[in-house]
C-alpha cells in the first residue's frame, strides 16, 4: 500500500539534505554507513562528548528540556481529556532522515512510528512533492505508513535553517472518535481497513503555520468529535512551533556544525548505552515466552459478515535471542495469520511496542532514542497478524494483542535479568490496558456525546517484581506515567455517571510477590435517550502467565445491567450500587434490579445497546504476580486481608494463610497454623505433580488429533501452514509423525 518511490534527483529546486545532497541520498547513506561500520552514521569515535563532555550534556539538556517543556505547555491547549486529563501525548525530535533523537515523557510507544512516517515521506519523494519548506505541518494516522493505529494522529514540522533541512518536530495525540462507521477511537467488529473511519496518510496540511481551511473542512465532517480533533491538532502543533524554535536557538549560540555533530553522536551513543547495558545486565541466550488471545467474535454472528463472525486465538510464539556478539533479535517466526478483527498489527506499529518496551527495561533513563532500535533485530513473518499479506486489514485496535505479545519480551529480559544478578529491574510484564470503555450515542454532527472513549485504563496495576508487590493503579505499558483522570472530566465527555470508583480486589496476581491491584468503576447510563458501549480486554484467556510461579492477574468479564428499577430507587432513596468488588457476591447484583443481566467472558463485541439508567461494570486490570505463593510473606497477606484486598476465603487456598478475622473485623494470623498448613500444602503439592513425560505422554494423542476448541484448531491450522520452522518444532516436540497435520477446515 506504500506509495512508489520517487526519486527526487532530477527536481527542479536545490536539495534541502546536507552538503547539497537529496533527503533520500542522505537516508541511503545512514543505513549504508551502519551496515558498513556497524556505527550509526558512521561514528565511531564520540569526539565532542569525549572532547567536551560539558558542552554535550549541556546541548542534551537544551535539548530534551525543550521538548519535555513544549509537552507541559502544549497540553493545556487541548480540549480533550484524553489529552488534558492523562497526557496522552508524546513529542519527538528527529534527524532529517527521520531518527528520533530525543523525546518527551507521555506515550513513548509512539516515538519510533513516528520515525517511520517521516522515513516514508522523504523515500516517497515529498522533498519534490508536495515539497517541504519552512512552516508546512504533516499529519498521519495510517498505521501503513507509520503509527499503531489511526486514533494516535502524529503532526509534523519540518526544522529548516538557512535552506537546509536540519530536523523534524513531530507530536502525536490519541483521538476520541475516528469516524468509524462505529463510534469511538478503538472501534470493535470493523473486518477491513474500509471501516477503520478517518485515515490521513502523511499530507501536507499546513502551510505557513497554518492549518489548511480544506484540510478543517474536512475533519468537520469526518469525525463525530471535530472539536477535540482541531483542538488537539492545534495542541501538537503548537508543541512542535515550541521544539522548532527550540533546536534553531540552540544551533545559532552552538553553531550548525557542533548541533549536526551532536545529533550523529548522541544517537550512537544510545546505541552504544544499549549494547552496554545489554552486556551487563543479561545472559546471552534463547529466551521464549509465548502469548495468546481470545477474539471471540461468534458472539456477533448476524452482526457481522459470516466469515468474520468466528472464534479466533491470536498465537505469538516469542523468541527473544541475546547473542555474545551483543545481538538482540525478537523474533515471531511461528505467529498466525491476521484476521478479519480490528486487532492487526502493522510492522510499524509492532516496533512501537518494542520501543516502549526497551525505554523502561535496557535503557531505564532519559537518554532514549532510536539508537537503542538500531541495536535490535526484529523479524515480523509476512502473512501474519504482525505482518499482513493484505494491506486491506483492519487495525484500529492493533493494541490489542501487541500488548500481549509483549509480555514475551518483559519475560524474556527479567529472565535474563535474573540469572545476571539484576533481580531488582525484573517486572513481571504489563497486564492488557483494559478493560477500554467506549461509546456513543445519536450521531448528530458536533454532539459531543456522539463518540466517546475513556481513558481512565492508563492507570492499570503494574506487575510484581522480584523484590516487592506490584504498585496499585498507577500506568500503562505505552504510558509509563499513566493516570486514571478526574471522575469529572470523564463525566463532561461522556453521558454516564460515576456510580462509584474503587480498587479491586484480588485483580493483581497472586505470588510471593503479588501484581498491583487495578480498579473498577460502576456507570450509569443518563441523560442520553440511547448508548451503545463496548468493552475490551482479555476474557477467555490470561494474556501471559505469572512469572517464576507467580500467578497471572485476574482476566476481566463484562458486567452490565438493563432495564433497571434505577430510576424508582434514585426516587424512592433506596439503596443503588456504588461498587461491585467481588464477582462471586456483586454488590451491583445485590442493589440494581433489571431485565437484562449481561455477564460473560465476551469482553470484545461489536457495540452494545445500552438505555437510559442502564449500569455497566468496568474492570481495569491488575498486574502479574512473581514467585511461589506458599513463599509469600504472612504479614503481606495479613495486610492484604486488612485493606480488604484480599477476600478471606483465599488466605488459606492461595497462600496457606491461616488467618482469623476478630470482632472489630481486623484479621490475624495464627503462625503456627500457616506454617503446617503450608508444609502440608507443598507435600500435597508433590503428590498431585507428575513430570514433564508423563504430561507429554497423557496429551500426545489429544494433540495428535486436536482435540481442541475450533479456535484453538484454527490458531494451529495457521502458525502450521505459515511457518516451516514452527511447523518441525510442534511435531519433533510432540514426536508426531513427519506428514502430521493440523487437519483441514472444520
Ligand atoms: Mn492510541
Amino acid at each position: 500500500m506504500v506509495a512508489e518511490v520517487s526519486d527526487v534527483r532530477n527536481m527542479t529546486r536545490p536539495p534541502m539534505g546536507w552538503a547539497g545532497k537529496t533527503l533520500q541520498e542522505m537516508l541511503a547513506e545512514s543505513e549504508r554507513l551502519l551496515v558498513d561500520t556497524g556505527h550509526y552514521y558512521g561514528v565511531n569515535k564520540l569526539s565532542l562528548k569525549e572532547n567536551d563532555p560539558i558542552r554535550y550534556e549541556k546541548i542534551w539538556s537544551r535539548l530534551r528540556g525543550g521538548i519535555v517543556g513544549a509537552r507541559e505547555t502544549a497540553l493545556n491547549i487541548s480540549a480533550s481529556p484524553i489529552v488534558r486529563e492523562i497526557g496522552e501525548l508524546c513529542f519527538g525530535l528527529y534527524t532529517p532522515e527521520g531518527d528520533s533523537i530525543t523525546l518527551s515523557t507521555g506515550i513513548m510507544a509512539h516515538v519510533h512510528t513516528m520515525s517511520e512516517a517521516i522515513k516514508h515521506m522523504v523515500r516517497a519523494g515529498y522533498e519534490e512533492d508536495p515539497g517541504i519548506n519552512p512552516g508546512d505541518i504533516f499529519t498521519n494516522n495510517d498505521p501503513q505508513l507509520g503509527d499503531v493505529h489511526n486514533a494516535d494522529v502524529q503532526e509534523f514540522l519540518p526544522i529548516i535553517y538557512e535552506g537546509e533541512l536540519v530536523g523534524w518536530a513531530a507530536g502525536v495525540t490519541h483521538e476520541t472518535d475516528v469516524g468509524a462507521p462505529q463510534p469511538a477511537s478503538m472501534p470493535i467488529g470493523t473486518v477491513s481497513r474500509y471501516e477503520d473511519g478517518f485515515i490521513v496518510s502523511c499530507q501536507k496540511v499546513g502551510t505557513n503555520d497554518r492549518i489548511h481551511r480544506d484540510y478543517e473542512n474536512r475533519i468537520t465532517t469526518a469525525v463525530r468529535t471535530p472539536f477535540y480533533w482541531i483542538l488537539d491538532e492545534r495542541c501538537r502543533i503548537a508543541g512542535c512551533q515550541i521544539m522548532r524554535e527550540n533546536v534553531l536557538r540552540v544551533i545559532e549560540e552552538e553553531g550548525l556544525e557542533t548541533y549536526k555533530t551532536f545529533i550523529r553522536e548522541v544517537i550512537e551513543d544510545t546505541r552504544q548505552a544499549f549494547q552496554k547495558n545489554l552486556k551487563l545486565m543479561t545472559v546471552p541466550g534463547i529466551y521464549r515466552f509465548p502469548s495468546f488471545m481470545d477474539v471471540p467474535h461468534s458472539i456477533d454472528k448476524g452482526q457481522m459478515p459470516e466469515y468474520a463472525a468466528v472464534d479466533s486465538l491470536m498465537n505469538c510464539p516469542m523468541e527473544l535471542r541475546i547473542g555474545t556478539d551483543l545481538a538482540f533479535e525478537i523474533d515471531l517466526d511461528g505467529a498466525n495469520k491476521w484476521g478479519y478483527h480490528s486487532f492487526n498489527c502493522t510492522p510499524s506499529g509492532i516496533q512501537g511496542g518494542l520501543w516502549v518496551g526497551l525505554s523502561q527495561t535496557l535503557i531505564p533513563n532519559d537518554k532514549v532514542n532510536d539508537g537503542a532500535y538500531l541495536a535490535t533485530k526484529f523479524n515480523t513473518p509476512y502473512g501474519t497478524w504482525a505482518n499482513p499479506d493484505n494491506p486491506a486489514v483492519s487495525n484500529t485496535l492493533s493494541w490489542m494483542y501487541l500488548i500481549p505479545c509483549f509480555t514475551g519480551m518483559f519475560h524474556g529480559l527479567s529472565t535474563a535479568f535474573t540469572a545476571r544478578g539484576y533481580v531488582e529491574e525484573v517486572v513481571a510484564a504489563y497486564p492488557f490496558t483494559g478493560n477500554i470503555t467506549q461509546g456513543g450515542g445519536p450521531n448528530h454532527m458536533g454532539n459531543p456525546n456522539g463518540a466517546w472513549s475513556n481513558f481512565e485504563h492508563s492507570a492499570c496495576g503494574t506487575s510484581a517484581r522480584y523484590v516487592m508487590d506490584g504498585e496499585t493503579s498507577c500506568a500503562a505499558v505505552w504510558n509509563p506515567e499513566g493516570d486514571m483522570g478526574d471522575v469529572e472530566a470523564w463525566e463532561l465527555l461522556e453521558p454516564l455517571l460515576y456510580l462509584g470508583r474503587n480498587v479491586r480486589p484480588m485483580s493483581g496476581g497472586a505470588g510471593k510477590f503479588r501484581g498491583g491491584l487495578g480498579f473498577e468503576t460502576v456507570r450509569l447510563v443518563y441523560n442520553t435517550p440511547h448508548q451503545v458501549m463496548f468493552n475490551a480486554r482479555d476474557g477467555h484467556v490470561f494474556q501471559c502467565s505469572g512469572l517464576f510461579g507467580g500467578y497471572p492477574g485476574a482476566t476481566g468479564y463484562r458486567h452490565s445491567v438493563k432495564n433497571t428499577d434505577m430510576k424508582e430507587r434514585i426516587a424512592k432513596q433506596l439503596p443503588y450500587p456504588t461498587c461491585d468488588q467481588d464477582p462471586e457476591n456483586s454488590q451491583i447484583d445485590a442493589n440494581v434490579k433489571g431485565r437484562t443481566v449481561v455477564k460473560d467472558q465476551y469482553c470484545y463485541h461489536r457495540p452494545d445497546p445500552h438505555q437510559e439508567y442502564d449500569v455497566y461494570l468496568s474492570l481495569i486490570a491488575g498486574g502479574h504476580g512473581v514467585g511461589d505463593c506458599l513463599e509469600r510473606d504472612v504479614a503481606l497477606v495479613v495486610s492484604d486481608l486488612n485493606e480488604g484486598y484480599l477476600f478471606g476465603r483465599f488466605a488459606e487456598r492461595l497462600y496457606g494463610v491461616v488467618a482469623q478475622q476478630g470482632t472489630d473485623g481486623t484479621w490475624t494470623a495464627d503462625l503456627a497454623a500457616t506454617e503446617a498448613k503450608r508444609a502440608e500444602m507443598r507435600k500435597a503439592r508433590l503428590v498431585r505433580s507428575q513430570s514433564v513425560e508423563e504430561w507429554m505422554a497423557a496429551q500426545r494423542g489429544r494433540v495428535e488429533r486436536m482435540e481442541f476448541n475450533s479456535a484453538v484448531r484454527k490458531m494451529y491450522r495457521e502458525s502450521h501452514e505459515l511457518s516451516p520452522k514452527w511447523r518441525r518444532e510442534f511435531t519433533a516436540f510432540w514426536r508426531l509423525p513427519a506428514d502430521w497435520t493440523p487437519g483441514s477446515e472444520d
